[in-house]
């Protein structure tokens, strides 16, 4: 195939990527961004892989095969509770195989000290970010402790292993070799780097490493597309970067934490939120019901443990039954409720939830004391009133749902148990606070039952 040829290809590839990109920002549209997406890695995987003859066509439909077997297996097998996981592992293998493409770059004859330059950006970034990956992988999915590990000398640590990398980046581009010590002691570095910068990060700032890594794993992409000099590369890579940026940017205002507060201080290392205490008022599906019965405006506030129930099917058949009853009926949607960003969009949408109900927390916030009951569906830290009351709260100044100012809230959960974030919430002792225990999708579907009898 000539270079024309390809690049005509790539041009094509690139425009579906932003086709794509822009149809994913809108839940009406995502389903078909996320197929003019796959198609456009389909195109840019075939052309390269026909270029210069690198692999025969059987190789490429046989390894096509079996690519699109793993991914669909693993796409239906995985739990939507365990996305956010699996959105840690593809960081990571962006991140490996963007390192694997960089040290590979090295046997090409002929590079300039860019192209030496841009393997060592590929390397060190893709190392960093497969590390950072796994680590942020092992806390979500809790098979390591999810807090922030902070100790003293962290901060000099990470100095003299940044000062470190950039010591052996010299000394490599300076001699460039596949077998340099300099490259392995970058590899090295790059791993342990990955690690130290996640390790301060836990709680509630996990959102913020998880769309950071997703950044870091296409600028580790992009350096890796000057390492060989692949222009669909370069292009994907960056707009992966550039997409990730914008969202860690995104989380960190939904948080109210700057980037650098998040990456250097470690989530409530350093204080001790005020004891909770007060009196628990339960309810039951009956009580509940005849409350709803009677609301003129209803707002659903889903959280983490709805995607846990998988409550989201029952929910929306309860939003029906209120709209017959006479009843306003919203989805308040906060943006790091779940465990990755536009999880309960996600849900809802699956649900058929109508997107004209889903509104934003600083649409329901300035209204909210005229809503009468706020259902808060496995909801926690992002309802959390110390978040504006606790100065001493770990996450004081992250803005929240004000569910405590509706005239009454129901909070659906199966206990007492804390958040993500571990900090206790004095929603739960609140006068108009009416506490269902129990498994979202049950208590749903006992209210449901009440109003269909
Ligand atoms: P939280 O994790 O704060 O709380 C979820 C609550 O759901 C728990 O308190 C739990 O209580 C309850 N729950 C669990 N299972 C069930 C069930 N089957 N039925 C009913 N309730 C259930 O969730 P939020 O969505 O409020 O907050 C998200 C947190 O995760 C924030 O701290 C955020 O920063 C963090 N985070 C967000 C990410 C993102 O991108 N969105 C990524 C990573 C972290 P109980 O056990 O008593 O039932």
């Amino acid at each position: 195939m000539s270079l024309e040829i390809i690049n005509l290809w790539y041009v094509v590839s690139a425009a579906l990527f932003i086709f794509g990109l822009k149809q994913l920002g809108s839940p009406a549209t995502a389903v078909r961004g996320n197929k003019l997406s796959s198609i456009a890695m389909l195109i840019a995987v075939v052309v390269t892989l026909f270029n210069k003859d690198i692999l025969p066509w059987e190789w490429i439909i046989g390894a096509i095969l079996v690519g699109s077997l793993v991914g669909a297996i693993t796409a239906q097998k995985v739990e939507m509770t365990s996305m956010p996981e699996m959105v840690a592992l593809f960081n990571g293998s962006g991140g490996i195989a963007s390192l694997m493409v960089g040290w590979a770059a090295l046997y090409n004859v002929g590079n300039t000290t860019f192209t030496d330059i841009t393997i060592l950006l590929s390397i060190l970034i893709g190392g960093m970010t497969f590390s950072g990956s796994i680590l942020a992988w092992g806390k979500l999915s809790e098979v390591i402790n999810s807090a922030a590990v902070v100790f003293g000398a962290q901060r000099f640590v990470n100095a003299l292993i940044l000062v470190a990398i950039v010591v052996c980046s010299v000394m490599f581009c300076l001699e460039p070799a596949v077998d340099s010590p300099y490259l392995y002691a970058v590899i090295a570095l790059a791993l342990i780097f990955g690690v130290m910068a996640v390790l301060p990060i836990g709680g509630a700032d996990m959102p913020v490493v998880i769309s950071l890594l997703n950044s870091y794993s296409g600028l580790a992409a992009c350096a890796a597309g000057f390492a060989i000099n692949n222009n669909i590369l370069i292009v994907a890579g960056s707009m992966v970067g550039a997409a990730g940026i914008i969202l860690t940017n995104i989380m960190c205002k939904a948080m109210n934490r700057s980037l650098g507060h998040v990456l250097f201080s470690g989530f409530g290392a350093v204080k001790e939120a005020t004891k909770v205490e007060g009196e628990v008022k339960p309810i039951n599906s009956e009580d509940a019901f005849l409350i709803l019965e009677a609301a003129q405006s209803v707002s659903f506030v889903p959280g983490y443990g709805m995607a846990v129930a998988q409550a989201q099917h029952v929910v929306r058949e309860l939003g029906e039954l209120l709209e017959k009853n006479g009843a306003e009926v919203t989805y308040a949607i906060h943006p790091v409720a779940g465990r990755m960003p536009g999880h309960m969009n996600v849900l809802l949408a699956e649900a058929n939830v109508p997107y004209d109900q889903l509104v934003e927390m600083e649409d329901i916030n300035p209204r909210i004391d005229k809503v009468d009951v706020a259902v808060v569906i496995g909801a926690n830290d992002v309802v959390n009133p110390a978040a504006r009351n606790d100065e001493n709260s770990p996450i004081y100044g992250m803005p929240i749902i004000n569910v405590d100012q509706a005239q009454t809230v129901f909070v659906l959960k199966r206990s007492m148990a804390s958040g993500f974030s571990g900090v206790d919430n004095p929603l739960f002792f609140g006068d108009n606070t009416r506490m269902l225990f129990g498994d979202a999708k049950q208590s749903i579907a006992a209210v449901v039952a009440e109003f269909k009898t």
